[in-house]
């Protein structure tokens, strides 16, 4: 589809699975976002996994607003409260193209792209005729396969998280009871599209690597999303688990109104391991800057790109 195209999708929103259908340019969707593109952030980041972050830093981009919304997001300011300014394509382009040059960033990461989807396939396409650097989106999981088919030449890493195995908690937490089925539907197209992650020199390249954010007394869940992965895409997909989980503002839930115990993040990482998964990346609990760790109980991780569906 023509950049063009893609922004007629506005005046009757359908860029995720909400499909709020309202015209962008005169009222706003679940996403809170109107039509003009507001950047809370650009800058190089260094708390991704190490084939992201690498030496240099993963060259973030993080989107005002979000089209989940979750209860506990862990970017309230960026997500809920809107923090961000309008930007003009041109002046984003200009900020990324910078970042670039200045501290040599592995990629562009751009975080929770959904909701501005067409300016950002268009910020890719610019930047794309003047550096050869991968385009990761990092998103919610809760993603449109149509809209996933429409992006797919302008992506070379999905970084989806893969929140829910549970439709009850899918429901209260981020009022999408679908969540499971339409995330694994998503999964399967970026998986299809990119295959698993692979890298070169430790540096990610291409591929699709699933996140986990454990929450709180929410164990069962996590068990259940990581056997889900399992059963549907086997042990060599790469995933990771998070445990960096805080109260950004309080919650109803009050599991989770506290931290996660280190407990809970080893009974989830057990089972991961007892499942075979060959390629998991941790968060360990107690480390103060809570960056994540590769696991060093495997060999070689990303030995390959062996898809297997
Ligand atoms: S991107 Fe926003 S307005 Fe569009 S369908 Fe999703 S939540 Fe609704």
């Amino acid at each position: 589809m023509k950049i063009k195209e893609m922004f007629k999708i506005y005046s009757s929103c359908k860029l995720c699975p909400r499909r709020c259908e309202v015209n962008r340019i005169k009222e706003r969707g679940f996403c809170k976002e109107g039509v003009i593109l507001r950047i809370a952030y650009v800058g190089p980041h260094f708390g991704e996994e190490p084939p992201i972050t690498g030496k240099n830093g993963s060259g973030t981009v993080f989107l005002t607003g979000c089209s989940l919304r979750c209860s506990f997001c862990q970017n309230w300011q960026i997500s809920h409260s809107g923090i961000g300014k309008k930007l003009k394509v041109k002046d984003v382009i200009e900020k990324i193209e910078e970042m670039i040059r200045r501290y040599r960033v592995h990629n562009i990461n751009f975080v929770t792209p959904d909701h501005f989807i067409p300016h950002i396939v268009l910020i890719i396409s610019r930047i794309k005729k003047k550096y050869d650097i991968p385009v990761i989106f990092n998103t919610s999981g809760y993603q449109s396969v149509e809209i996933l088919r429409k992006i797919k030449d302008y992506v070379d890493i999905y970084l989806p998280d893969f929140k829910y195995s549970e439709r009850s908690l899918a429901k209260k937490l981020s009022l999408c009871p679908d969540y499971t089925e339409v995330c694994l539907d998503a999964i399967y197209e970026m998986v299809k599209q990119k295959g698993f992650l692979k890298t070169e020199d430790g540096i990610a390249k291409r591929g699709v690597l699933v996140r986990h954010l454990i929450l709180p007394g929410k164990i069962k869940n996590s068990i259940d999303v990581l056997s889900l992965l399992y059963c549907e895409f086997g042990k060599e997909l790469p995933i990771s688990l998070m445990s960096q989980y805080f109260p950004a503002v309080p919650q109803k839930d009050p599991d989770l109104n506290r931290f996660l115990k280190k407990e809970e993040f080893l009974e989830v990482y057990n089972h991961a391991i007892s499942l075979g998964f060959e390629h998991i990346f941790i968060q360990i609990p107690e480390r103060p800057d809570r960056s994540f760790v590769p696991d060093f109980t495997k060999e070689q991780p990303f030995p390959g790109n062996k898809q297997r569906i």
